[in-house]
């Protein structure tokens, strides 16, 4: 068996909500949208589906995995739904929905209601992506209400900046927010991962905690706010070959690392066909058996190269983490130029194994 292994700590997955839901106050939606952000969105759910408030995904195709897999807890499609055909299935499997544009609105409002839909009606208060305008939202709402389509409306936003400690857009958010909201009837949303992490003020009804439930911070490195935060996924994989090269020997697709002493080169089963970013290449951190070292070299489809020069130890078998425990996914994503998000989500290929 090729040794790639990615180990979800449900139990961590668990403690990270318990602590996402205390911070917030009120009631938390796990967000498992991607798969769970590539750790598996049946097991990742299951594992809090006795005391999670409710899941979050971005559409109707991954909320019917969750109730396959047996969810039968409140799941929100962040996304809302693409075509009016959805709608009969929301209802089917009773799904909450985001509602975010004025097509959604007008599906929502044409459609059959045998029952009552549950609406998340979003504002855009300033990321200017989805959402309706302050000044158009409640109409919007008003609308929907007088629909009689719908039992209750939970307003919401998203932020554009909240991961940026000291960066007002996040106040000129809520206050928009706020302004535009005041007299709507209804539970409020507003807060991501690190606006319960480091806002206060967009601790509402429900938070939406994504990335922290698996122990990934969004706030710069070292942030205090961090503590307390379990890594969910250990990736972990062994070398299978080793080689000593003499000085000025190249290594790798395009020779982009050239040894400048004698090198032992360990040769190991993960690449970017895997998940691993090929722009975290030579520099990127590991730990071979407990200890420090790094990748040398390209990252290449299912293969890279590690230092084992100073680990005379290390060897065929050793065992590498290329992040979990000890290695920060977060340091990872820097070296590529990207986020954590982006990491977890792509990893493929490797065995999932759970405990
Ligand atoms: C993905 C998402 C979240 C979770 O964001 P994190 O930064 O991972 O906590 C919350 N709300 C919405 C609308 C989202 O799309």
């Amino acid at each position: 068996m090729r040794p790639l292994i990615a180990h979800v700590r449900l139990d961590h997955f668990r403690h990270n909500y318990l602590l996402a839901r205390q911070r917030h106050g009120g009631r938390a939606l796990a967000v498992v949208k991607a798969n769970a952000y590539g750790h598996g969105a049946v097991r990742c759910a299951q594992a809090v589906a006795d005391i999670a408030d409710g899941f979050a995904v971005a559409c109707l195709e991954e909320a019917l995995q969750l109730r396959a897999g047996g969810i039968t807890g409140p799941i929100l499609l962040l996304e809302g739904v693409f075509e009016a055909a959805e709608l009969a299935e929301v209802q089917a499997h009773d799904l909450w929905l985001v509602v975010q544009s004025r097509e959604q609105l007008e599906m929502l409002l044409a459609a059959p209601a045998d029952k009552p839909y549950r609406v998340w009606l979003k504002m855009d208060s300033g990321m200017h992506r989805a959402g309706f305008f302050p000044a158009d939202y409640a109409a919007a709402y008003q609308r929907l209400l007088q629909s009689g389509k719908v039992d209750a409306i939970v307003k919401m936003t998203h932020f554009a900046r909240a991961d940026e400690p000291g960066c007002d857009a996040t106040d000129a958010q809520i206050a928009a927010f706020n302004a535009a909201t005041a007299g709507l009837e209804g539970d409020v949303s507003v807060a991501n991962s690190a606006g319960i992490m480091i806002h206060e003020r967009a601790h509402r009804d429900w938070g939406r905690p994504g990335i922290m439930l698996y122990g990934s911070s969004p706030l710069p490195d070292g942030h205090p706010s961090a503590a307390g935060l379990k890594p969910v996924m250990r990736l972990s994989t062994r070398i299978f070959g080793v080689r000593e090269l003499g000085v000025g020997e190249p290594v790798g697709y395009g020779a982009s690392f050239v040894t400048t002493r004698p090198t032992r080169v360990g040769l190991m089963a993960c690449g970017y066909a895997d998940g691993y970013p090929r722009l975290a290449s030579t520099g990127s951190p590991v730990l071979i058996d407990g200890a420090n070292s790094q990748v040398i070299g390209r990252v290449s489809m299912d293969m890279m190269t590690v230092d084992l020069t100073d680990l005379p130890q290390a060897g065929v078998g050793s065992e590498v983490e290329l992040w979990g425990d000890t290695i920060s996914v977060n340091d990872v994503a820097a070296k590529a130029g990207t986020i954590s998000y982006e990491l977890l989500c792509n990893v493929k290929r490797a065995h999932f194994v759970y405990g």
